[in-house]
């Protein structure tokens, strides 16, 4: 079978549950404690409604302007699943979309400096914490989002002084030009690191499409995935 043509989403979502199950499995893990993200970035608000109808619960994206649309579009829709979505941010944020982001998201996956922590802090409209996580750039390459993995830990300790935010753990995404595995490593290395300053940020945000399994080896608990879900992204707007 080609990857779209007769697939259904439901058949994609359910075939890949059982990679993930088997991921565990492999890795003496337990698939309940692992929680599968559909990253839905560039696909309209309709798909965010069909999966909820699918029993998905959670979902990401990475632009805010795409963030704030959807939930938009959403909010006077009627339909199963619809109010328990819990929405990810996973994208590179400006600091000057930080209420916004604030606003329409859940948790927040990539606080890569203290601006934007203390941004996103400010931007608490009430006393709801916002979850959010440190992205650890598992790269060289300083452009791409993520703190250093030395830096990290200063970014956590500053993290953990905003009452508002609530400091989950740590989130990064594997390099193209190295296997995942030791990259993986490296981010299990920093999550061990802030877990002993911060008990409770257990979760290890990291895996999509095409290395989800080594993920889930180095101990992932949030994957990260699109498009063996959606299948291929239309262009981007
Ligand atoms: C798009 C995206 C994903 C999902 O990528 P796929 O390869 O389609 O699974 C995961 N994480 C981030 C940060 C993304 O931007």
């Amino acid at each position: 079978m080609s990857e779209r043509g007769p697939v259904s989403l439901q058949e994609r979502l359910s075939a890949i549950d059982e990679q993930i199950a088997d991921a565990a499995r492999r890795a003496d893990r337990d698939a309940s404690e692992i929680t599968r993200i559909v990253v839905t970035k560039f696909h309209p608000a309709q798909l965010v409604q069909e999966l909820a109808a699918l029993g998905v619960t959670d979902v990401g994206e990475n632009r805010q302007q795409e963030l704030t649309a959807k939930r938009a579009a959403l909010r006077d829709a009627h339909g199963p699943g619809l109010d328990q979505l819990r929405w990810h941010y996973i994208g590179q944020a400006q600091t000057n979309k930080a209420a916004a982001i604030r606003r329409d998201a859940d948790a927040v996956h990539s606080v890569d400096r203290v601006k934007l922590a203390e941004a996103l802090h400010r931007a608490a409209a009430d006393l709801h914490p916002l979850d959010v996580l440190v992205q650890v750039n598992l790269t060289q390459d300083p452009g791409r989002g993520g703190v250093a993995p030395d830096e990290a830990g200063a970014l956590a300790e500053r993290i953990l002084e905003l009452d508002t935010l609530r400091l989950r753990g740590v989130m990064a995404v594997a390099p193209l030009d190295e296997p995942p595995a030791p990259a993986f490593a490296r981010l299990r290395a920093v999550a061990d690191g802030i877990r002993r300053i911060a008990p409770d940020a257990t979760w290890i945000s990291a895996g999509m499409t095409g290395d989800f399994a080594e993920a889930i080896d180095a101990g992932a608990t949030h994957l990260r995935i699109g498009s063996a879900i959606t299948g291929p992204r239309p262009d981007r707007g």
